[in-house]
């Protein structure tokens, strides 16, 4: 799916955003009101990087995506591990994962830049949470409560639930405390160039489903599921134990880094995958933005 695309070399400012590989185009619109709030940010003076922020704290917001309020429930209808992370141009890099009960999990992430380290997981990342101001935040949506019975449903039936991959896994792994019983993914993510050059990329996600206790997928992986440097910044979504392997943010910025167009880069980086893998691609850079999946993702482009 080919979307929007801006090739010429300029530095109009500019946010995208993306709803998720696997999401309807009918969820544009919140895309479109999260990138209008990282523009306003950036028009406040604020800098890519909290204009990133600043559009997945809509998204995450919203209820309607894998993110934040929205994000998916884990197999035990109870947990919620949700992982972010923010990147700029200026060096900035933060990124949490298996994070449970915080409202925004990138705002934790941004925290997370300003430490000495990187990455924070777990039940680590959740003290550092409540040290760094956030308030403790465990909402169920009705949407994620639907999804979690339609999966158990599935799961029952015998049809996989992850492309290749057996039901069966998650039974004979079953690491939740629950006893064992028996849903697709939707992340989100913006990347910003400012009116200055700087580029700036920010993600969230619930993660993926079915999936055991502690799973990390590329969300908050640097160079699998986003990446930012002084040509451009990527974010990633899909499954992300196939993102990794082909270290995919990193990948494409390479390739836009050695000259390649935006829009050819993304459309290659998506090609990387058999069909039947759920891949999406944003992407900023100095010559303009694109955006490619090969399913259905709602996102949106602003610029000014
Ligand atoms: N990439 C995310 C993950 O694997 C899911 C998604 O993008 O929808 O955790």
């Amino acid at each position: 799916m080919q979307q929007a695309a801006n090739q010429t070399e300029n530095t109009q400012a500019l946010v995208v955003v993306h709803g998720g590989a696997g999401g309807s185009r009918d969820q544009d619109d919140g895309c479109q009101l999260a990138a209008g709030a990282g523009l306003d940010r950036l028009h406040g003076g604020g800098s890519a990087l909290d204009a990133a922020v600043a559009a997945v704290v809509a998204l995450e917001n919203d209820g309607r995506y894998n993110a934040g309020s929205g994000a998916v429930l884990c197999l035990d209808g109870e947990s919620i591990e949700m992982d972010a992370a923010v990147m700029d141009s200026t060096g900035a890099l933060g990124a949490v994962a298996c994070i449970q009960r915080v409202k925004n999990p990138v705002l934790v992430a941004q925290a997370v830049s300003r430490t000495p380290h990187w990455l924070l997981a777990g039940e680590g990342a959740e003290r550092f949470a409540r040290v760094a101001g956030f308030a403790p935040h465990h909402q169920i949506s009705e949407r994620q409560r639907a999804k979690h019975d339609r999966l158990m449903a599935t799961l029952a039936t015998g049809e996989a639930a992850t492309p290749g991959v057996a039901n069966r896994a998650f039974a004979d792994y079953w690491n939740y405390d629950t006893p064992r019983t028996f849903q697709p993914c939707d992340t989100v993510g913006a990347v910003v160039r400012d009116g200055a050059g700087r580029f700036a990329v920010a993600g969230s996600t619930g993660g993926s489903a079915p999936s055991l206790l502690g799973r990390v997928g590329d969300t908050p992986v640097i160079g699998s599921g986003f990446y930012a440097g002084t040509d451009g910044a990527i974010a990633v979504t899909g499954i992300g134990e196939h993102i990794v392997r082909r270290l995919l943010a990193y990948t494409v910025y390479g390739w836009i880094a050695g000259g390649m167009a935006v829009q050819e880069a993304v459309e290659q980086g998506v090609a990387l995958f058999p069909q039947e893998i759920d891949v999406g691609l944003i992407a900023v850079t100095r010559g303009g933005a694109a955006m490619h999946s090969n399913r259905e993702m709602p996102c949106a482009q602003v610029g000014a």
